[in-house]
């Protein structure tokens, strides 16, 4: 039931697709990879900010003409501290598309969220708010929020979503739970490919915030790719990572991926949902 839930949050703001998605999104595995959001408003305390939808902040990451910086905060609870593997690499593919002449810092910082087990898009939403140190638009730097929280999210088999413009969270119970027999893929590589899968959806990929020319959107699960040589890959998010060919898993963008970014960032590619002009 979860998974079909899921299915309609996601549709709920891809309106254009509901129609002749409906029953596919019924049938498919669906994994609630990327959360319901309705780009709406969040909470009265916060300046009435507009939260927006994935991808509704890839205008800033990939351009430099407001954000010279970018700061990726990541909280975490006690005993969930994603891997420096990750780390590394997630800087290193946001360095690759984003342009950031002031440079991209990532802080992790150990976080008790003060939250059970079962995580909606809207407790990560909510408390992703209440704990991270500032708005996404602070000044010259853009900050996007990673949360890795004890617990897993309310659908099964999801590691990772992306919530809305500047947040996302990655369930290490659920990761590790997805490791491959003898470790192939292992719980980090697997960790590495859905943290930068999440913030492949805050660029914007799959066609969340644009329309690519190229055809690579995997037509039963909307947002993803359908090259498994790619992050986007549709079945990074589930649980059934483990039956990746090979046993590896990618944790890189893939040519359609950045040619996609590189036309939005060179104003080639219309995006739509940005939070700033
Ligand atoms: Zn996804």
């Amino acid at each position: 039931m979860g998974q079909v839930e899921e299915g309609l949050a996601l549709a709920h703001f891809m309106r254009l697709r509901v129609l002749s998605l409906s029953i596919s999104l019924l049938l498919a595995s669906i994994s609630g990879c990327i959360g319901d959001g309705d780009g709406g408003f969040f909470g009265s305390d916060e300046e009435s900010e507009l939260f927006g939808i994935p991808g509704g902040l890839t205008l800033a990451c990939l351009q430099s003409s407001k954000f010279t910086n970018m700061m990726i905060e990541i909280d975490y609870t006690a005993g969930y501290e994603p891997q420096s593997q990750t780390l590394s690499t997630l800087k290193s593919r946001i360095e690759s598309v984003c342009d950031k002449p002031g440079g991209v810092t990532l802080k992790t910082t150990q976080t008790d969220f003060g939250h059970g087990d079962s995580w909606s898009a809207n407790d990560i939403r909510e408390i992703g708010r209440d704990t991270r140190e500032t708005q996404p638009q602070d000044g010259s730097t853009l900050r996007w929020h990673l949360l890795f929280p004890n617990g897993s999210y309310e659908s099964n088999g999801v590691l990772g979503v992306a919530v809305d413009a500047s947040t996302a969270a990655i369930f290490l119970d659920d990761v590790r739970d997805a490791e491959g027999l003898f470790g192939r893929p292992s719980a980090e590589d697997i960790e590495t490919a859905v943290t930068v899968h999440e913030v492949g959806h805050l660029l914007g990929l799959v066609n969340l915030v644009y329309t690519s020319p190229a055809a690579h959107e995997d037509s039963e699960h909307p947002g993803h790719s359908n090259n498994e040589d790619s992050v986007m890959y549709w079945a990074i998010e589930s649980g059934d990572i483990s039956s990746f060919v090979n046993n590896e898993v990618p944790d890189d963008f893939d040519s359609d991926d950045r040619a996609d970014l590189a036309a939005i960032a060179a104003g080639d590619l219309e995006v739509n949902e940005q939070l700033w002009s």
